[in-house]
């Protein structure tokens, strides 16, 4: 019997090819290859601009820069998040303003939004948490006339749709991740996409030092002109290795998908009628890439969601307390974050539990999670 982890990344020859391509053309850094990923993940996911960054930490981060938001603002975040959604706000002096998520989806809902704004209200970073797609249109409905900027973080949202397109082709702005922990991985790497030229151009500059001309640009000429820093900017630069093997994943994600909403469907099935457990299923306006099938272990279950996570790793099986929360965190609990009660993201945090899921996951590998989740508390 082997160890079943919680993700693995699907990737084959054709990353090795690729990869080696690029090391034998002697071009490693930032070049072709990115400004190629960057041309095809915008047509994948609908959106006129992207710009490749080192991690979707630092496209939030250049995010929230060209949109002008800094010491004074608040930005509304949920706290039922990675923490890196409840940073970038931190990063440029503005504070984080925790909402609570709604039970059924663990998304920010236009009414949590609403209620929280205040004059101080900047922007709104909503996210597509474990690739269950955010009901954005109403959020944009809310703030597009309030001058309120809303910023899709979409780190796990690649391959999911909303309203028939996918995942991120309504925003004015979308970060994205390529870590091993999402769909679509480079080892390490993120994408900024937007509907806005000067944001898309200025995020480029910004992420390569503000320099008015990039490196691969003046590598191209014996003389290079001089380059220019005309603001203080920072190296979130992608490099062309990432980029070679972020297109080969790429051209994965339809496949990828397929098989993650099939093995979905498996547990959601094989689950039915288990007592105390609630799967994450698609909400009613999009399909889920399932980038976390999380489940919530109810009250009145005999072993609680800690009890299953202990019985699950008896069985060599790695699963995941569910979505964290930022406002538990050493980091938040002590900074003022103008948050009232968050008990939804209370209940879910302590409550949920993520099952291993991805490409590989065999048939027998599935059968004994499922086993687990059904034989939990019954007497042997
Ligand atoms: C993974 C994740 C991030 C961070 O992505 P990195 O590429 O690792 O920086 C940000 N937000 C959410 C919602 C995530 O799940």
């Amino acid at each position: 019997m082997s160890r079943i982890n919680v993700m693995q990344p699907w990737l084959g020859e054709e990353e090795i090819a690729a990869v080696t391509e690029v090391i034998a053309s002697g071009w490693v850094a930032q070049g072709p290859r990115v400004a190629e990923f960057e041309a095809r993940f915008g047509l994948a996911v609908g959106s006129p601009h992207a710009v490749a960054t080192s991690s979707c930490t630092t496209a939030l981060h250049l995010a929230l820069v060209v949109a002008g938001i800094g010491p004074g603002d608040d930005v509304l975040v949920p706290s039922f998040s990675f923490i890196a959604t409840a940073n970038a706000p931190t990063y440029v002096g503005a504070r984080p303003v925790f909402i609570d998520v709604d039970e059924t989806t663990g998304n920010v809902t236009a009414d949590a939004v609403r209620a929280a704004i205040t004059p101080r209200t900047r922007a709104v970073i909503v996210v597509d948490q474990g690739g269950v797609p955010v009901d954005l249109d109403p959020i944009r409905a809310v703030c597009d006339p309030r001058g309120i900027v809303v910023v899709e973080d979409a780190a796990c949202g690649a391959g999911s749709t909303y309203r028939g397109r996918p995942v991120g082709a309504g925003a004015e702005i979308a970060c994205w991740s390529f870590h091993p922990r999402k769909l679509l991985t480079t080892g390490e790497g993120g994408m900024l996409t937007t509907t806005r030229a000067d944001w898309a151009a200025r995020a480029r500059q910004l992420r390569e030092h503000a320099m008015s001309i990039s490196a691969a640009a003046r590598h191209t000429s014996v003389l290079p002109p001089a380059e220019e820093y005309g603001e203080v900017g920072f190296n979130y630069r992608m490099t062309d290795l990432q980029a070679a093997l972020g297109l080969v994943q790429l051209s994965r994600l339809p496949e990828i998908v397929r098989r993650r909403r099939e093995l979905a469907a498996c547990y959601t099935e094989q689950l039915r009628g288990v007592p105390g457990l609630r799967c994450v299923a698609d909400p009613p306006w999009g399909t889920s890439n399932f980038q976390s099938f999380w489940v919530e272990v109810l009250p009145g279950h005999p072993v609680g969601r800690d009890g299953l996570m202990r019985l699950l790793a008896e069985a060599d099986i790695s699963a995941r307390r569910g979505i964290m929360a930022a406002h538990r965190q050493p980091a938040y609990a002590d900074r003022d974050c103008g948050w009232g009660e968050l008990p939804v993201t209370d209940r879910l945090s302590s409550q949920t539990l993520i099952l291993p899921l991805f490409h590989q996951l065999s048939p027998v590998e599935h059968a004994r999670v499922v086993e687990v989740l059904r034989t939990a508390g019954v007497p042997r």
